[in-house]
């Protein structure tokens, strides 16, 4: 499957890899901004300041779901930002939130918890050149080399860095992403092509082991 990967400054490569090597900083990053699935008091703060500027996300539950989204989509629109539906320092300074306010943030704001069992449609790649192109050679999303154990996930469903228990296939981690790769979706990376081939899509169930 061909992937074609965000391009992002190296700063923030840098950064996530750190964060896989140190799982405690790893988590804090992957709850510090908001997005799709998120839970907890911070998304109750950004609905009510949603709704305070008149960018109506429905009932403040502490639910970051589709009518939050759409909110922060508009609100990021208007306000001339970086519109990806994810609520980050930029678009908490303009919501008139304090962007640090979440130096100690809870493992509620993360989208995903421990244990949690999600139902994925899964393909396979391989570190090939027709599997990559045209990214071919390059390591995975956050620095790390691709093989077996790598997958491609949708951020906004499984944070990066996330270790993962997938059925038919093991364990592995949260490491790269797909142009392809939205919602539901994981890519598995396998050591060969012939074996991704043998693999082709199914039905699996994938479990957040942390
Ligand atoms: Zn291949």
């Amino acid at each position: 499957m061909q992937r074609i990967k965000l391009i992002i400054p190296v700063i923030m490569l840098s950064l996530l890899f750190t964060g896989l090597l140190f799982t405690q900083s790893e988590k804090a990053m992957a709850s510090a901004n908001l997005s799709w699935g998120s839970q907890g008091t911070e998304v109750v703060t950004i609905q009510k300041a949603l709704n305070n500027h008149g960018y109506w996300c429905g009932e403040t539950d502490g639910i970051f779901g589709p009518q939050t989204y759409t909110a922060v989509v508009k609100f990021q629109k208007t306000k001339g930002l970086n519109v990806d539906g994810i609520v980050g320092p930029n678009t908490k300074t303009a919501l008139g939130l304090n962007a640090n306010s979440n130096a100690t943030p809870s493992r509620s704001g993360s989208s995903v918890n421990r244990g949690k069992t999600l139902t994925m449609i899964a393909t396979a790649y391989d570190p090939c050149y027709q599997c990559n192109y045209p990214y071919y050679g390059a390591p995975s999303y956050i620095g790390l080399p691709l093989g077996r154990g790598i997958i491609a996930v949708d951020p906004r469903v499984i944070p990066m860095g996330t270790r993962l228990y997938v059925e038919g296939y093991g364990e592995g981690v949260a490491a790269d992403q797909g142009n392809a790769i939205k919602g539901n979706r994981i890519d598995l990376c396998f050591a060969t092509h012939q074996q991704a081939l043998s693999y082709g899509m199914k039905t699996v169930k994938v479990t957040i082991l942390d």
